[in-house]
């Protein structure tokens, strides 16, 4: 499938006529093209942003949120659709998309078409000054939202949807390595009605076309999702310009087991935390603890379950794991498990490539769960981003809390335990934008979603995210 750029509701190829290769992580074969944009055509697709503002920030709160709302049943209209592109795209199991990303999605454009009608500012009244002080929540303009592969339309419209939500118009770019949903919306804002230059999608590398949008001197606001050096980046770029900034970044969660908690559903619900999306999520439990207690019992059953998820082709219904992104992705992966055995880990099951027959040339590896002797190892303390864990025991409730914190990342935690004074004091000390106690990336799209540390800067969700996306100003009036 070839695919364009989309700006100002039109369907286009990239000013200079270059081109990237699509793969498919199942079989490793190209299976299309994809603009390499310039920063010619990002300029282009600002141009057409800037152009549809005035009309865009003064419609309406109903007429967006009827247009957010209508995308959002379109997407659920076109789940079977979007749900195979985004599975060939990304390699993840079709069930998966279908269950799981593509609704997400919908439910993001559902969720802040609601959102904006129900959100309000503060007023002040300055007693015995007679003067009563108003903000006003005004849209910033053009915004930039830069998304990754792992979860490529869900984490897109994340951002998108918000940004219109408040009155914003949008240049957008997905990951270069799973472009294709993006590419599809363009056709379900059309449909939907969305104003053309409302949104403008352009798709290429992160080095150049990225780099044109955070770089731009009119894009007033960055929202990324993305990788803890790019970020790094991005913020060192857009700071000398003053651009509002959100950054969620990486992760390497820990998920921590105490002997009291409901053992099954922790064992079922680890198993998804570790290797949910082949292990590709920012919020995957990747670090376990597990009280010395249960430690070895815990093993046994854990690895047992471990061997019983299916690597196999996304599309087909028994596959429990499917395909990892992309080839240099799994380098990087097979290269932490050598790392992991370098540095005495034990590779307890897992550690090898799977050759699914049919798709030689795909992605595909086993899960792995690796028992490590010492929390300051390379594979517990750098992100790996694939179905791999580290697991090791521990004997009290702060040295359990000294190594969940004693990483650069702080996303999430998990905490699975059914004593109360310890979930209080636990999850007060976490260092975690996010903590599920006894169940794992159970969301509420109205809670504030993000990181500490190196995980990022900044909240997305709920009221959070449509404050980033507008700029408060005071008006004060003395009568
Ligand atoms: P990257 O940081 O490599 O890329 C993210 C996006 O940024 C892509 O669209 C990429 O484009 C783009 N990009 C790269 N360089 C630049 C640049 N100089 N200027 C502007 N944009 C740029 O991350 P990945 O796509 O590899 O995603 C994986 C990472 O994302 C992991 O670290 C994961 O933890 C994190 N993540 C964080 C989440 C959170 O909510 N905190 C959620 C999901 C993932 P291109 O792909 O074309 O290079």
């Amino acid at each position: 499938m070839n695919i364009q750029n989309y700006i100002n509701g039109n369907f286009q190829n990239p000013i200079d006529d270059q081109w990237l290769d699509n793969f498919n992580p199942a079989n490793g074969e190209v299976y299309g093209q994809i603009p390499n944009s310039s920063s010619k055509d990002v300029e282009q697709a600002y141009q057409s942003a800037k152009s549809a503002f005035k009309q865009w920030s003064q419609t309406s709160l109903e007429e967006r949120s009827r247009i957010l709302i209508k995308i959002s049943e379109l997407l659920e209209d076109n789940l079977q659709r979007f749900a195979e592109a985004e599975s060939k795209d990304n390699g993840k199991p079709v069930s998966l998309a279908k269950s799981v990303d593509i609704p997400r999605a919908a439910s993001n454009f559902r969720f802040f078409g609601n959102a904006i009608t129900q959100f309000s500012s503060e007023s002040h009244e300055s007693v015995g000054q007679q003067a009563i002080n108003y903000t006003l929540r005004q849209p910033i303009g053009v915004v930039g939202c830069i998304s990754p592969w792992n979860l490529p339309l869900y984490l897109f419209t994340w951002k998108i949807a918000p940004a219109l939500a408040a009155g914003n118009c949008v240049v957008a770019k997905p990951s270069e390595v799973t472009p294709v949903t993006a590419y599809l919306l363009g056709d379900i804002c059309n449909e939907a009605g969305l104003p053309k230059g409302v949104l403008n999608i352009v798709h290429g590398l992160g080095v150049s076309t990225g780099q044109a949008i955070i770089e731009h001197p009119d894009i007033k606001a960055i929202s990324f999702t993305g990788g803890t050096a790019t970020g790094a980046h991005i913020a060192k770029t857009a700071a000398p310009m003053f651009k509002k900034l959100s950054l969620e970044l990486g992760g390497k969660n820990p998920n921590i087991i105490f002997a009291d908690c409901d053992y099954e559903d922790m064992l079922n619900t680890t198993v998804r935390s570790s290797f949910a999306n082949q292990g590709q999520i920012c919020l995957c439990g990747s670090r376990i603890f597990v009280e010395r207690t249960i430690y070895e019992q815990f093993k046994v059953d854990f690895v047992a379950k471990v061997k019983q998820l299916n690597v196999g082709h996304p599309s087909e219904a028994h596959t429990n794991i499917g395909a990892l992104v992309s080839k240099p992705h799994l380098e990087k992966v097979k290269d932490y498990i050598n790392i992991a055995k370098e540095e005495s880990g034990t590779v307890l099951c897992g550690g090898n490539e799977v050759v699914v027959e049919g798709y030689e040339n795909g992605y595909y590896l086993e899960p792995t769960v690796i028992e490590v002797s010492t929390d300051e190892c390379r594979v517990n303390q750098e992100e790996i981003f694939g179905p791999v864990v580290t697991m090791m025991p521990f004997d009290t409730e702060d040295d359990v809390l000294l190594m969940a914190n004693k990483v650069k990342y702080g996303l999430s935690a998990t905490l699975w335990t059914n004593n109360l004074k310890r979930t209080m004091h636990m999850s007060q000390q976490l260092q975690a934008g996010i903590v599920w106690v006894n169940t794992w990336m159970m969301r509420d799209l109205r809670t504030p979603f993000g990181g500490v540390k190196a995980s990022g800067v900044g909240r997305e969700g709920g009221f959070e995210a449509l404050r980033f996306f507008t700029e408060p100003k005071n008006v004060c009036i003395k009568y």
